[in-house]
């Protein structure tokens, strides 16, 4: 029996570049949603490349029938959509800024092969630190605006919404929240933009009664802004997340089912920033990233998301 196809997957490719926790992770949640025809994934080190791909194919095809095999880069060629999640991760104690420099290395030597091979579709920058590359990688592959973009904060959004979830015992679904700027320690949590049942989360409040205090709001922040670290001290890595987060924007690139997430992009004149790629809402599509405006953040919002700015741009002089 074959698996019930729930998007349009008319031959739809799928290019992962990079087969540790978040590639493969990556390669089995678009597996299960059932979102591309066909997943190649790339590695320098070719056993493991293999030895995934036949993992995650020999899965029951009910459960999800994209071919998934290991490849090259010429791979590359025809993809809809190409994942880069190589590189290192981080170690214990360890900011994603300290990542940048082994990684930007790896991420310009795949910039290179990409350009040798590619014919269409979107570029989707994952390996950190997630802003700092997408900048690069922007600027070497040169396409058209929003076809290269970055995951940004949309993992930490979908943690900010769960955290929320878990303070005001109600289901994450009926929450909507985003994180901005740096995906790391500089993030901006957009609590003037929480909305719970389509109510803003102060309305909500005063509704319920439920008092939100300035600490309780900093808690929330800190514990947002630390999941990754938490994850990783624990288990060394964090895959699980991140592969939910991208195979949701992999289903909006691939399957038209447009989005609204926060992703990295190049900035031009928000909040009186420019020049930097960091994350902000933007509506994702099989076109790639296209923003969305920034309207009415508060001025605190503002100059945090200032700040987040410099701390990439530190990285990037
Ligand atoms: P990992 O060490 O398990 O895997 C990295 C893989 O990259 C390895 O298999 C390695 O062989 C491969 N690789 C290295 N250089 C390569 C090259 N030139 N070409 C092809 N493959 C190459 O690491 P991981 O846990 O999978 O994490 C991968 C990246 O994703 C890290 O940078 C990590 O920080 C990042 N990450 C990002 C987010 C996010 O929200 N953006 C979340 C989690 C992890």
């Amino acid at each position: 029996m074959k698996a019930e196809n729930t998007g349009k997957t008319n031959s739809k490719k799928v290019s992962i570049i990079g087969a540790g926790a978040v590639g493969s992770s990556i390669a089995y949640s678009i597996m299960l949603k059932n979102i591309a025809t066909e997943v190649v994934i790339i590695d320098i080190n070719k056993d493991l490349c293999d030895a995934e791909a036949l993992d995650i194919r020999h899965g029951i095809s009910e459960m999800g029938a994209t071919k998934v095999v290991s490849g090259d880069y010429s791979d590359v060629k025809d993809s809809d959509l190409i994942i880069i999640t190589a590189g290192r991760n981080r170690k214990p104690d360890e900011t994603r800024l300290d990542l940048a420099k082994d990684n930007i290395k790896i991420a310009q030597s795949i910039a290179e092969k990409i350009k040798e091979f590619y014919t269409k579709g979107i570029v989707l920058v994952v390996s950190n630190p997630v802003d700092v590359i997408t900048n690069y990688m922007i600027k070497w592959l040169d396409l058209p605006e929003g076809k290269v973009f970055g995951s940004g904060c949309h993992l930490d959004s979908s943690r900010f919404t769960n955290i929320l979830s878990d303070f005001l015992n109600i289901p994450p679904q009926n929450i909507n929240s985003m994180v901005i700027g740096e995906h790391g320690e500089s993030q901006v949590h957009l609590w003037s933009k929480v909305t719970v049942n389509n109510l803003p989360l102060i309305q909500y409040c005063k509704n319920l009664d439920i008092n939100f205090s300035e600490e309780q709001k900093e808690l929330i922040e800190k514990r947002v802004t630390g999941l990754g670290a938490e994850i990783i001290k624990g288990k060394g890595k964090t895959n699980y997340g991140i592969a939910t987060c991208v195979s949701h924007i992999a289903q909006a690139v691939l399957n038209d089912k447009e989005i609204t997430a926060s992703v990295t992009v190049e900035i031009d004149e928000e909040c009186e920033i420019d020049s930097v790629s960091m994350s902000i809402p933007c509506k994702i599509s099989s076109k790639g990233a296209e923003k969305v405006l920034l309207e009415n953040l508060t001025p605190d919002e503002c100059s945090k998301l200032q700040a987040s700015a410099l701390a990439i741009k530190n990285f990037l002089n």
